[in-house]
C-alpha cells in the first residue's frame, strides 16, 4: 500500500510573511488528515520560516532545488547540507522549468539526486515529455532517457527513498491536464522501468505523483486511478483554501 503524497510547489512565489501565513492555515486542517502525506516547497528565502512555522505539523517542507557539491565557488547555489540546516526534509529535483530555464541535464539530476539521497533529503524527481515530444509518439522513449539518466548508478536501497513526479510539459501552468488515463499509462511506463532496474519490490512501493494543472475538480478522478500515488501541484497549491481542497481529494 503505498501512502499518498501531495506536494505543492510554489516556484518563485509568497514572500517569507506570506509563505508563514499559508502555513498557520494549513496546520490545523491538516492535523488529522492520515491519508497523505503533505509537502510544500517554498522558495530558498522562505524555507527556514516555513520549517519553523510547520514544526510538529503533518506539513514537510521541501526546497526547489540544490547543488551537488557540499560547498563552494558556486554563486547562487544551495548545498544539500544548506538545506538541512534551514529545516528541509524534501527536495524537488529536474523539474522541467529548471531543465528548460536552466539547462539542466539528465546528468546534473542524477548529480544532485545522489547529493541528496547522501544528505538524507527525500528526493522528488521531475520527469516529463513536451508536447513535440508527445505529438512525435516519443513520450515513452524520453522517460525511460530520463529515468536511465537521472536514476544511474542508484542502489537498490537508494532507488526505494525516491518520489516521482510524471509532469508532462504542455500540462504544467497551461491548465491543460493530462487525462487520468494518460497519465497512469506513462506513470506504468516509469514504474515498468523501476520493475527492470531495480526490482519489483522496489517498483510496486514506488510513489509516482502526477503534475501538471491539478486543481480541486480534478484530483478525484486522477487520484481514482491506481497508478496516480499522489501530486505535484504549482498554481493551484499557492491558495490554502485551493490546495487543502487537493489534499482533502475525494476518497471512497
Ligand atoms: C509544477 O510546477 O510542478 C506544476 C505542476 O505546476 P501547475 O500545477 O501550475 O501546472
Amino acid at each position: 500500500m503505498r501512502k499518498p503524497v501531495i506536494a505543492g510547489n510554489w516556484k518563485m512565489y509568497k514572500t517569507i510573511g506570506e509563505a508563514v501565513a499559508f502555513v498557520e492555515k494549513l496546520k490545523p486542517s491538516v492535523e488529522r488528515a492520515e491519508h497523505c502525506e503533505v509537502v510544500v516547497g517554498p522558495p530558498f528565502t522562505a524555507l527556514r520560516a516555513v520549517a519553523d512555522a510547520a514544526r510538529g505539523s503533518k506539513i514537510a517542507v521541501a526546497a526547489q532545488d540544490l547543488h551537488w557539491n557540499k560547498q563552494g565557488a558556486h554563486t547562487g547555489n544551495v548545498s544539500p547540507s544548506m538545506l538541512l540546516d534551514a529545516g528541509c526534509t524534501h527536495v524537488i529535483i529536474g523539474h522541467s522549468e529548471r531543465r528548460h530555464d536552466h539547462g539542466e541535464t539528465d546528468h546534473q539530476v542524477n548529480l544532485k539526486l545522489k547529493a541528496a539521497l547522501a544528505a538524507g533529503l527525500v528526493p522528488i524527481v521531475c520527469v516529463g515529455e513536451t508536447l513535440e515530444e508527445r505529438e512525435a509518439g516519443a513520450t515513452d522513449r524520453v522517460l525511460e532517457r530520463q529515468f536511465l539518466g537521472g536514476f544511474a548508478g542508484l542502489t537498490p536501497s537508494e532507488f526505494s527513498r525516491i518520489i516521482i513526479a510524471y509532469e508532462p510539459v504542455w500540462a504544467i501552468g497551461t491548465g491543460r491536464t493530462a487525462t487520468p488515463e494518460m497519465a497512469a499509462a506513462s506513470h506504468a511506463v516509469l514504474r515498468k522501468l523501476a520493475s527492470k532496474e531495480f526490482g519489483e519490490g522496489n517498483a510496486a512501493a514506488l510513489r509516482i505523483l502526477y503534475g501538471g494543472s491539478v486543481k480541486a475538480e480534478n484530483i478525484g478522478k486522477l487520484m481514482a486511478q491506481e497508478e496516480i500515488d499522489g501530486a505535484l501541484v504549482g498554481g493551484a497549491s499557492l491558495d490554502a483554501d485551493s490546495f487543502l481542497a487537493i489534499v482533502n481529494y475525494p476518497r471512497n
